[in-house]
């Protein structure tokens, strides 16, 4: 409650623990002052007075008596007063959410500064120091509390450096910077029409009030969104003494990592600008140095740094980001936290951390997740074409992309959603790029580093990125880009992104599967035990290992969807334990269509079953084959019988154009009026699944003779073939007895015919509500359920998956009356709750009631620890997708 919550608290009385009030950053400087690293004092005001500020629109009573007697007690602590114009002290104001948000919201540097001190400040450390720490506060005021445009400021600079001759704000003299600053002032009375407080507690207040307010900004909303961060959590704002990295030579601002965030090696990367505050180090716009050079620089220094990134691991146990300042050679951390990292450097970091007796395997496996699998196994683009890059940069996120050169967010987004695969190319990424990064396939920077906002965001995404591309010129308002060697890109141009090398391709590349993919499918013809710890790649070896150890924890079973037999053999290489979905439509697809119009019109009825039946028995042999010894189950014909039929409109006009012609096509109109006989409104809810059996029942039942068929000619070659049937789209107990009769009677015949008797377990697709409200009267006649979890969510939600995504669901997300998408992430509530009732009157019916489940939703990383949790028994997804339920299984195992 409010009154239980404080609204200040202090680095020291604070700790790592506390990020629900402190957020982020203010629990990271807290437990780093406890550490004892080097951290500025300061101190947070918490979340929970930003919560209420927005609540009521007003701040809390109680916050500006608090914010002062905090603030005494700052100045004790540092030795100096706000607004003392001899020895000031300075502060900043710095919002910091409970989860990361980075640069989506806002930071005020050099607050307390006003016309009387910066003098002071001149006197004592210098002209050029003085005035270009009161602009950035200027700026920085006008902007966030003032809301003053930022392009303003921008264009000011610019033409102070052309007046000057230089190219970095670094290089202004302090009087061009004081005159700068003399012209900011007019913006912000221009624009706003107030000036900077020359009260400096004045500045600091609303420069807290306006942090606030930054959190209900649109960036921060459209991040928030992205990542599924809730809106009601509200920013902590902490309050930092200033320390300068802009006084010279033997001054500078850093950003780095423990390890290194894209390949996840164990050694230390980062970033350090000479002579630089703030955001300078990230934006590019000067080079910055790595950790190497600055070690031979500032040997001293360096390994200061290096020691506290090893107290920082060893505290948080994980991968850290850090920011730091130093100030003429003094050493100041200004924040961490646990670093967000590539997929590959996921993997690999967990294992090495394990390796290091920092963490157990169970928790090594927690720290990856089926999402970061995924983009593992995802193509990369063919070698050995001989293709040269033309450009080459860092390889800021990895991942392979093709697509068309924009060069601006809005153009990107605008020709997303006309479903065109964009790759964006700036000079550099801000915040406000963040709706171009999202509709981007992938992003290329011409300056900045692996830690720039680019490669961060990027990285967050999964999207493929490369930064600091040199001899890349970005012509923004000329709409092209001038490339090493002389090379133009326009705007449309196709361009093939390379974020696992940094190599920049013109024109589309091939993709080709993952190092990752072909590792995990070759392991399984190896003979050795863990055939993955002798593989020379780190992240694959550790991929193998946690893949390994996700199997042993699981107790969930893995199976995949597959009817060919090259589908059933990859399955197997992916790890699948059997087939949970086979579907037997797809051999009928394609030329074959017509015998099904053969058997539904009755002309060569005969022929054309057993045609069918011949396909089915020769196809589904080699599957059963591929999957000697595990469970197949073959799932009866599924599809809206029109589907089979030729096309509605083609014949009308056809048969139309021949009479008109004055020679009726007999045979023409003979077709169309069957397939006017069996045509339907609302096919998806019409003659599909087990109602097929009513209609043109001997469709059905050769397929389930040919399975059987192929089951006893395995049988009889010594193999153990393990057939399964299921009957979809069932509603009622009727309707599934019915089937299930002419089923058994199919497979007692093959069995007296061939003296072979294979048992064939009977199932029932879960697919229709009514079949989930009735689950305890279906499990008296099955052996297992099957959830089909796509049909289940159109039939739950009323809406159709192929339809409503570009009907209305995209607005619905648009506009947040539908935050996911139900039929990508299974909606716990709704659809999860049917499952959960049909796991329980299924088994309370029959206890041995085998339980899977075969939609789209079981190779989603999030839905599965939710289906897992209604307590089915395994998953059943694409081949590709096998390894992403095993390790998700796993995890949701330990
Ligand atoms: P973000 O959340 O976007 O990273 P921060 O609050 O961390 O924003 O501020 C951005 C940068 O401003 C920091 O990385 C640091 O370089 C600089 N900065 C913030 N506070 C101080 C301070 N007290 N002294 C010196 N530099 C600071
Ligand atoms: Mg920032
Ligand atoms: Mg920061």
């Amino acid at each position: 409650t409010a009154t239980s919550t404080p609204l200040v608290v202090a680095f020291p009385d604070g700790d790592g623990t506390m990020a629900e009030i402190l957020g982020g950053k203010g629990a990271g400087l807290a437990q780093m002052t406890r550490l004892g690293l080097p951290v500025p004092h300061g101190f947070t005001v918490t979340t929970a007075a930003c919560r209420e500020y927005l609540r009521e629109g007003q701040e809390p009573a109680a916050l500006a008596t608090e914010l002062e007697a905090a603030l005494r007690r700052l100045e004790a602590s540092a030795g100096r007063s706000l607004g003392d114009p001899v020895d000031p002290l300075l502060v900043s104001v710095r919002s910091g959410a409970r989860f990361s948000m980075p640069g989506m919201m806002e930071t005020i540097l050099d607050v307390g500064l006003t016309d009387e001190v910066v003098t002071g400040v001149a006197a004592r450390q210098g002209a050029r120091f003085a005035w270009d720490s009161y602009r950035r506060l200027v700026q920085m005021y006008g902007r966030t509390v003032l809301g003053v445009d930022s392009a303003h400021f921008e264009a000011r600079l610019a033409r102070a450096r052309a007046d000057a001759g230089v190219t970095t704000d670094q290089e202004l003299s302090a009087d061009s910077l004081e005159e700068v600053t003399g012209d900011f002032r007019k913006l912000l009375l221009e624009h706003a029409g107030e000036d900077l407080p020359q009260d400096p507690r004045e500045q600091l207040h609303r420069a807290v009030l306006a942090v606030f307010a930054s959190w209900t900004g649109d960036r921060a909303r459209r991040y928030r969104a992205h990542e599924g961060i809730s809106e009601d959590l509200g920013t902590a704002v902490n309050i930092v003494q200033m320390v300068f990295g802009n006084r010279g030579r033997r001054s500078g601002s850093g950003v780095c990592f423990t390890r290194n965030p894209a390949t996840g090696e164990p050694v230390p990367y980062g970033d350090y600008l000479v002579d630089a505050q703030g955001e300078d180090v990230v934006n590019g716009s000067r080079r910055t140095m790595d950790l190497t050079e600055l070690a031979a620089r500032e040997p001293e220094l360096h390994r200061e740094l290096v020691g506290h990134l090893a107290t920082l691991e060893r505290h948080y146990r994980d991968l850290c980001d850090v920011e730091f300042t130093v100030e003429e050679g003094r050493l100041w951390i200004l924040q961490t936290r646990v670093g967000k990292r590539s997929p590959a450097a996921a993997f690999r970091i967990a294992c090495d951390l394990h390796d290091e007796g920092v963490i157990d395997l169970d928790e090594a496996l927690c720290r990856v997740d089926g999402h970061q699998l995924a983009s593992l196994l995802h193509p990369g683009f063919a070698t050995g074409s001989g293709e040269q890059p033309v450009a080459r940069g860092l390889a800021a996120s990895p991942g392979a992309a093709t697509g068309r050169v924009v060069f601006d967010a809005a153009t990107a987004m605008e020709w997303a959603a006309r479903g065109e695969h964009v790759v964006l190319v700036r000079p550099e990424t801000s915040p406000d790029d963040l709706g171009g990064l999202l509709a981007s396939v992938a992003v290329v920077t011409a300056r900045g580093g692996l830690t720039s906002h680019a490669a961060v965001v990027a990285r967050g995404l999964g999207k493929t990125c490369v930064t600091g591309v040199e001899g890349l010129e970005v012509d923004e308002n000329g709409r092209r880009a001038g490339l090493p060697g002389g090379l133009v890109l326009d705007e449309g141009d196709a361009l093939s992104v390379d974020g696992a090398t940094g190599e920049v391709f013109l024109g589309s590349r091939d993709v080709v599967p993952s190092a990752c993919a072909l590792a995990i499918r070759s392991w399984s013809h190896e003979q050795a035990r863990a055939p993955y710890l002798t593989h020379a790649d780190p992240t694959v070896r550790s991929v193998g290992r946690l893949l390994a150890h996700a199997d042993e924890r699981r107790t969930a079973g893995v199976r995949a969807n597959a009817e060919t037999p090259s589908d059933a053999h990859a399955a197997r290489e992916y790890g699948a334990e059997g087939i949970g979905l086979a579907r037997t439509e797809h051999m009928l697809l394609g030329d074959r269509r017509v015998l099904v119009e053969q058997v539904v019109t009755g002309n060569e009825r005969a022929a054309a079953l057993a045609r069918i039946e011949e396909l089915a028995r020769v196809e589904l042999e080699q599957v059963l084959e591929e999957m000697d010894g595990l469970p197949t189950v073959v799932r009866l014909l599924d599809p809206p019988l029109h589907e089979f039929l030729p096309d509605l409109v083609d014949l009308e006009v056809g048969t139309a154009v021949a009479r008109a012609g004055g020679t009726p096509d007999l045979e023409a109109e003979r077709r169309l009026t069957l397939v006017r006989r069996w045509h339907e409104q609302n096919p998806m809810l019409g003659l599909r699944g087990v109602r097929l059996l009513a209609a043109v029942p001997e469709l059905v039942t050769v397929q389930v003779r040919a399975l059987a068929e192929a089951a006893a000619s395995l049988k009889a070659r010594g193999l153990d073939p393990r057939p399964e049937v299921m009957v979809p789209l069932v509603a009622d107990v009727c309707e599934l007895t019915g089937a299930l009769t002419r089923i058994r009677a199919e497979v007692d015949d093959v069995a007296t015919a061939t003296h072979e008797a294979v048992r064939v377990p009977l199932g029932v697709m879960i697919e229709l509500p009514r079949a989930a409200l009735t689950s305890g009267r279906l499990a008296e006649e099955v052996d297992f359920f099957s959830f089909g979890t796509n049909d289940l969510t159109q039939t739950t939600w009323g809406m159709s998956r192929d339809d409503a995504e570009t009907s209305f669901l995209a607005a619905y997300r648009e506009s947040g009356t539908l935050a996911t998408d139900p039929f990508s992430t299974l909606d716990d509530i709704g659809v999860g709750r049917l499952i959960r009732l049909s796991v329980q009157e299924g088994r309370l019916t029959r206890p041995t009631l085998g339980l899977g489940v075969c939609g789209e939703h079981a190779g989603d990383p999030d839905s599965i620890h939710l289906l897992l949790a209604a307590g089915v028994d395994y998953l059943s997804c694409s081949p590709p997708r096998v390894p992403v339920a095993r390790l998700e299984a796993g995890r949701y195992a330990v």
